[in-house]
């Protein structure tokens, strides 16, 4: 019988460590990984440098509804096996993780055309299952038949300071309290939101990593991935 392809969804919060656990597990299991994230916030760049969002966040919904259909968004597969995010044909993966990005991103999100938009291309990257995606509402509204949902929490402490360490290292000039402000910020307004608002899914697994090393969460993560195929196989 040959194994079973499936989806995988991994839901939390602001820098909980999510993408990272996911594009490891894709890469260790030969699936293909989406980072949601990433469209939201080309979405929201295009928006900034186009005038239509503000650096507050005050969004001209009705523009931005307009110039949906102008925005194309792909990722492009790079020689380190990373994959850059494109927006119009244009690698923005570095300007989409600055902070002026997440500081506008949730009010983007929080837009039900733009979600419907969004929604409905990691629907069709999805289409052939054998995909890892990971998001707020990858496992709710995205995929609620994905065959693998965790959902990944950590203190906003740990979770601002793994953030404040990668925009560090990207040469960002950020503080402590600005990170953890946009964390909490962010956190509030994805879950509060009207529009498929972060939740987790009754059928996810939990998972606190505040705690753990990578290996810890990988080797973790792994041992769910293959629970899960293992079910479906009996
Ligand atoms: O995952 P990341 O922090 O890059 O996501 C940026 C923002 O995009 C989130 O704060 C959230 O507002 C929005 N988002 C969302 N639904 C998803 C993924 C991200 O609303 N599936």
């Amino acid at each position: 019988m040959n194994t079973p392809r499936i989806i995988v969804a991994i839901d939390g919060f602001s820098s909980s460590g999510k993408s990272t656990m996911a594009r490891r597990l894709a890469a260790a299991v030969g699936y293909r990984y989406i980072d949601s994230g990433a469209m939201y916030r080309a979405v929201a760049l295009y928006g900034l440098d186009n005038g239509i969002v503000d650096i507050n966040g005050n969004v001209d919904t009705p523009r931005l509804i307009t110039a949906l259909k102008d925005i194309t968004i792909d990722f492009a597969l790079q020689p380190s096996g990373r994959q850059h995010t494109m927006l119009n044909g244009k690698d923005v993966e570095e300007a989409i993780r600055q902070l002026r990005v997440s500081n506008v991103v949730s009010q983007v999100a929080a837009i039900p055309k733009v979600r419907h938009a969004l929604v409905a291309k990691q629907q069709a990257l999805g289409a052939d299952r054998g995909i890892v995606m990971d998001g707020r509402d990858i496992g709710t509204t995205v995929f609620p038949d994905a065959e693998l949902k965790i959902f990944v929490d950590a203190s906003a402490q740990t979770r601002a300071q793994r953030r404040l360490s990668e925009l560090l290292a990207a040469g960002s000039q950020v503080t402590f309290a600005e990170v953890l402000a946009n964390v909490v910020h962010r956190d509030e307004i994805d879950r509060t939101r009207t529009e498929s608002p972060l939740r987790r899914a009754d059928d996810a697994i939990s998972l606190d990593n505040s705690e753990m090393t990578i290996e810890q969460q990988d080797a973790w993560l792994i041992e769910q991935f293959n629970n899960a195929i293992a079910r479906l196989q009996h």
